[in-house]
């Protein structure tokens, strides 16, 4: 029963690491490319936003490699994400796909519903194996999340451009040929070293840009055209709040508890948005109030026809809490140069917004 599953960004590693443990057998398509893109735009319905069209070309090319069983992420939540493997499925038995998608209801069970689809597909492994391959799968992913962090803050101040990016590439590949927790721990203690010891420029104060959307955008550098980077080799800081690994915490441990990790952001939203709007609409106003007065700017990132988001894009500008806001729109037409010209134009704009504070600071001070 070999599996497939779609990708999103590195996620597949800890997936990887966990079926390994439970003898399942996952085939795992290429990671996303053009030829993705073009199978998932070819046959999705036109309007459909782009986490939809690459997911399905991930499907798609799965199947080519010999996956009879398709895991889809879905839920019922109130944007077009509850429709998703339904209609996936759909699309896939019209091209003579014959075996079974499984939804993974993410939004309503969380984690736990992953956990019960995994038992299955392990031919009822003992709760005691399935738990620990899932423990190891999470390491890796906390490991992937703690060297992304730093990168992200070397990226802008290393002297050499591109120096964090080869490096994170290796530790990516490290952590996924890391097979116990020993060697594990190692690769993140050596390449956190290595990426502390980059040659920076210490004087530099970058600009502090904030990123938020949707989270399929947020966390495929695919369907975003890699903006981290390109912002990092304009010499900016991004700062971003969603990582699947903090995700999978809150959803395994502290949300039965009571505790929701987004109560802050909603409370902060709440004056101009009373109610989940789906996807995570209301969590991108929340992070413009939020953050209004910790960062430079906020690049507000949106699949085209993500109505979540469109609602959110359009709030923004109402708030009170003052701070410049790039939507930039994911999808199929997005091209590079276009997007590199929009980022450089917002960095310039928030180069000479910072400029004329410290002048108005340094008028009062004098
Ligand atoms: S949040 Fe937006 S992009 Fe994501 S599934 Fe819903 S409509 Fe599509």
């Amino acid at each position: 029963m070999p599996i497939g599953m779609p990708h999103m960004g590195n996620l597949y590693i800890p997936f990887k690491a966990l079926f390994q443990r439970l003898d399942i057998d996952y085939v795992m398509p290429p990671v996303n490319n053009q030829r993705t893109l073009s199978l998932g735009v070819k046959y999705s319905p036109e309007g459909l936003c782009i986490p939809f069209k690459l997911t399905l070309g991930n499907l798609i090319e799965a199947v080519e490699l010999g996956a009879d069983t398709l895991l889809m992420p879905g839920g019922s939540g109130i944007c077009r994400l509850g429709y998703y493997a339904k209609t996936q499925e759909q699309i896939l038995h019209d091209l003579g796909y014959e075996g079974e998608l499984i939804q993974v209801g993410v939004s309503e069970r969380k984690l736990f519903g992953l956990l019960e689809i995994i038992k299955r597909l392990s031919n009822n492994a003992p709760w005691s194996k399935i738990i620990s391959a899932f423990r190891f799968g999470v390491a890796k992913l906390n490991g992937l999340d703690r060297i992304e962090r730093v990168v992200q803050r070397v990226r802008p101040v290393e002297r050499i451009k591109g120096t964090a990016n080869r490096l994170f590439t290796k530790a990516i590949n490290a952590i996924d040929r890391a097979g116990d927790y020993g060697t594990l721990k190692k690769v993140q203690v050596d390449y956190i070293n290595q990426l502390n010891q980059i040659d920076k420029d210490t004087q530099y104060k970058p600009l502090i840009v904030g990123i938020t959307g949707e989270f399929y955008v947020l966390l495929e550098p695919f369907s975003n055209l890699d903006i981290e980077s390109e912002l990092g080799k304009l010499g900016v800081e991004v700062r971003r709040t969603t990582f699947i690994s903090g995700w999978t915490k809150f959803s395994l441990f502290l949300n039965p508890l009571g505790m929701n990790e987004k109560a802050r952001i909603h409370k902060a939203a709440l004056p101009y948005l009373k109610r989940d709007i789906g996807g995570d609409g209301w969590e991108s106003v929340g992070e413009k109030v939020l953050h209004a007065k910790e960062y430079d700017g906020i690049i507000h990132l949106a699949p085209f026809t993500c109505m979540p988001e469109i609602v959110a894009q359009n709030i923004m500008p109402t708030t009170k809490e003052n701070i410049p806001v790039l939507t930039i729109l994911c999808d199929e037409q997005m091209a590079k140069s276009g997007m590199l010209t929009r980022l450089e134009a917002f960095v310039d704009l928030l180069e000479r917004r910072r400029r004329s504070q410290n002048n108005n600071r340094h008028q009062v001070t004098t």
